[in-house]
């Protein structure tokens, strides 16, 4: 709570340890914003909801979104919105409030669970809290950008005696130094967190994303709204991915602990089991296909027709090669949401007429088909 990277340091940008794509392009944020009003009026257009963030970061993906929200008032007329944000980090916190509110924020509001909230520079109100129990339920639309990759995870390792734990011990021989070992026996971890029918030799396991991801699968089964989670990560066949950033470099994750960002791709298969079949799921789908059924193309060239200088439509192409280019992060960022079964199976009424005009298809996850 105290040394850990995200309430002592957090460097997200070009000047920290580690960028993401929001920090990269604005047309991003513009993506998921467009998104979420896709879904909101798929959903026939309920009268609230809430946009609750997991990890916000800087505020840059949420800037963009309301944005987004502010320009297309006159669809979102009537429609009343609120912003929560689950943040542990006090200095991620503020600057997300500088960003968001332009400082203007209470501290500790004696009504609410949350720590602080303000209201947007459009004029939304802004909640914070530490952990998603605390945001009130209702209507939602959640959004999980590089947020599960930097909760904790579990190693372990399949050896002739069965599963051992991978962990983490101080080196007898060199001061100062720390070692990964193996438990000698099973552990309450290895008896719980892997799953019968696993044939990986070396897995990861991150009990505390299957726990949001089962609270999220919950609430939207009981509230309604959709969820979308953003991250690098595999579907169920990756194995050694724990590893750390500092200054953009890769960092020894043993060695001066709390300084670097330690991550560890998310296992989708994972989150889609933790979903207990409460809600359906979509993806995991490639950050490049995801960005291209969004109409990534369109906005570029519009972006590109309205800048005059060279140096903006430099930028502008560099960055849509970072998002997109397979090398670099189109291929190795996923997206994966969670949706009401509803939104894509009718429910089986057989007096229903069967003429009645097919379900909306789920904007990103299908091919754009331009009328
Ligand atoms: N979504 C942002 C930031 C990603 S970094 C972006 O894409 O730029 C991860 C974020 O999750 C940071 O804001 C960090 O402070 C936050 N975070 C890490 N562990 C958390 C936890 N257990 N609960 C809530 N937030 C957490």
């Amino acid at each position: 709570p105290f040394q850990g990277y995200y309430t002592r340091r957090g460097g997200i940008g070009d000047s920290g340890d580690f960028i993401t794509s929001p920090e990269i392009s604005q047309v991003f944020g513009e993506l998921i914003g467009i998104w979420y009003i896709s879904e909101w009026m798929a959903m026939g257009k309920p009268k609230t909801f809430q946009l609750v963030e997991l990890g916000p970061g800087r505020g840059t993906l949420a800037e963009d979104i309301l944005r987004v929200f502010n320009q297309l008032t006159s669809v979102l007329s009537k429609c009343d919105v609120s912003v929560h944000l689950v943040e542990v980090s006090p200095k991620l916190s503020e600057i997300q409030a500088r960003m968001l509110t332009g400082g203007k924020v209470q501290p500790n509001p004696e009504d609410e669970s949350a720590y602080m909230k303000g209201i947007s520079k459009t004029g939304i109100p802004i909640f914070w809290y530490r952990d998603i129990q605390d945001v009130p339920s209702g209507y939602s639309f959640y959004l999980a950008h590089e947020f599960f990759d930097a909760l904790p995870i579990h190693k372990f390792q399949r050896t002739e005696k069965g599963w051992r734990e991978v962990l983490v011990d101080i080196d007898p021989e060199v001061p100062d130094q720390l070692r990964f070992v193996l438990s000698p026996s099973s552990t309450p971890a290895t008896e719980n967190f892997i799953q019968p029918e696993e044939t990986r030799d070396h897995v990861e396991v991150c009990p505390e994303a299957g726990v949001i991801v089962q609270r999220l699968a919950c609430r939207i089964e009981k509230d309604g709204g959709a969820a979308l989670v953003a991250d690098y990560g595999h579907d169920g066949t990756k194995t050694d991915t724990f590893r750390g950033f500092r200054n953009h470099k890769l960092h020894d994750v043993l060695s001066a602990p709390g300084t670097a960002d330690l991550t560890a791709d998310v296992d989708f298969s994972y989150l889609r089991k933790m979903t207990q079949e409460r809600t359906t799921t979509l993806g995991p789908i490639k950050q490049r296909e995801f960005l291209k059924n969004m109409g990534i193309d369109l906005r570029l060239q519009v972006l590109l027709q309205n800048s005059r200088d060279t140096a903006t439509r430099e930028q502008l192409l560099h960055s849509y090669d970072m998002l997109m280019n397979p090398e670099k992060m189109g291929d190795c960022f996923n997206f994966f949401a969670l949706l009401p079964h509803h939104r894509l199976v009718r429910a089986d009424k057989k007096d229903e007429p069967e003429s009645k005009s097919p379900l909306p298809p789920v904007a990103g996850f299908n091919e754009l088909l331009l009328k």
